[in-house]
């Protein structure tokens, strides 16, 4: 199948952020958007993570950003007629060092203060919610009931059935070759894809961990690098774990899932930047000592399945969204590290709006790729893995 011989607007990418932006344009009365995918729909990063969700963090833009995706996913079900397994377990985080847990208070009272129901907590009181836990080591915890996980697929395959209901093109297996441009290349004129061309002024890139290779195509040089990060998944035990425990000192995290498997990751920096879907052994000793030191129970756990994805990492662990100076009409939606899919949700929705009434948002211009060459770094200390 040929694609489209002109679009008002092209997403390059048809992952959760892809699908999202253009279900949501579509949502708002663009009616001529056309969503390309290299690979099939969850062969990126969005097929290949844990699901969590959560509104607890250390910067206020992101508690609020994440306070309305939360909002948005418990009504997903309902809105896409889509079971995506939406579980408000709470996510407990523990933290060893006491550098880190004065970061844990700090976060917290601006978490309270922007409404979250988080608590701080002593290990004695962790134990409380996860009474499996070994809190040897752990200094101080919180925990807020409000936040959890989703099964990744579902959420795609609903964006991407709701986008296509309402208009939207999605053509899975077409890749983005180049652009054709003109006004010495900062004005795009179309997109060349594997299936054909495509006649456009305005596309997003939202192709995640290959967002800079799309945006060089353009002369656009982002930041952004690609972070293989493993996971894995556990045969199904009886449900005995509530929250998501996340180690911010160790990079552990791991849930239990509505069929009962433990899926969880650990941080391995050893692991070189680029695009690299491959499994290791090192990954999985790593993992298990974590977890056997954690929860010493799963020790005799089984792991039935090990895989990866990528991580879109940036400098300073914010995205890159919005218009860049570079190439009139060049959008981006790249750069959500490790917690893009719970982003998402919202994030589909406040680009969309920025498209389709050009407003300007503060966010987008606190998150525009200018940032990098202007020294305005932003930073967030609850980042996982
Ligand atoms: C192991 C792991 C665990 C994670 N856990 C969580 C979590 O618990 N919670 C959370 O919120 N996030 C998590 N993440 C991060 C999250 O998965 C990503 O931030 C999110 O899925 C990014 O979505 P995306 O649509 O931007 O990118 P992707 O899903 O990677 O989609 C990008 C798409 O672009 C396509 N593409 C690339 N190049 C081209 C081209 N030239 N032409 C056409 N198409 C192209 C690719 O095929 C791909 O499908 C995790 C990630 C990993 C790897």
């Amino acid at each position: 199948m040929t694609v489209k011989s002109s679009a008002e607007i092209v997403v390059v990418g048809g992952g959760i952020m892809g699908l999202s932006v253009a279900y949501h344009l579509a949502r708002a009365g663009v009616r001529d958007v056309v969503v390309v995918d290299k690979s099939y729909l969850c062969g990126g990063a969005s097929g290949r993570n844990g699901g969590g969700v959560r509104a607890q963090w250390s910067s206020e833009s992101n508690i609020r950003l994440m306070q309305e995706s939360i909002r948005i996913c418990s009504e997903f079900a309902s809105e896409m007629k889509i079971n995506v397994w939406f579980r408000q377990g709470g996510y407990l985080f523990l933290t060893r060092s006491e550098s880190r847990a004065e970061q844990l208070r700090a976060s917290v009272a601006l978490q309270q203060s922007c409404g979250l129901r988080t608590e701080l907590l002593t290990p004695r009181e962790a134990k409380r919610i996860v009474p499996e836990l070994d809190t040897t080591g752990v200094a101080l915890a919180s925990y807020n009931p409000d936040d959890g996980v989703v099964f990744p697929w579902p959420f795609v395959w609903g964006y991407a059935q709701a986008a296509q209901k309402l208009g939207v093109e999605v053509h899975t297996h077409t890749e983005v070759l180049g652009f054709d441009t003109a006004n010495v290349g900062t004005r795009i004129e179309a997109v060349r894809t594997s299936k054909g061309r495509i006649a456009t002024h305005t596309v997003v890139n939202a192709a995640g961990a290959w967002s800079p290779e799309v945006a060089r195509m353009l002369g656009v040089e982002l930041p952004n690098t690609p972070h293989r990060h493993e996971i894995c998944s556990t045969e199904p035990l009886k449900p005995f774990l509530k929250p998501l425990v996340a180690d911010l000192d160790t990079g552990l995290y791991f849930s239990q899932s509505m069929r009962g498997e433990i899926v969880g990751g650990v941080s391995n920096e050893q692991v070189p930047h680029g695009v690299d879907h491959q499994s290791s052994a090192r990954f999985l000793g790593l993992y298990a000592s974590a977890l056997m030191r954690t929860v010493p129970i799963l020790g005799a756990v089984k792991v039935l399945r090990q895989w990866s994805g990528c991580y879109d990492l940036t400098p300073d662990a914010n995205p890159i969204v919005g218009p860049v100076d570079e190439v009139e009409g060049f959008h981006q939606a790249s750069g959500f590290m490790g917690h893009g899919f719970m982003m998402a949700p919202v994030m589909g929705k406040l680009l969309a709006q920025y498209l389709v009434e050009q407003t300007a948002l503060p966010l987008f211009d606190r998150w525009n790729l200018r940032r990098f060459k202007e020294g305005r770094l932003l930073s967030e200390g609850m980042i996982i893995g």
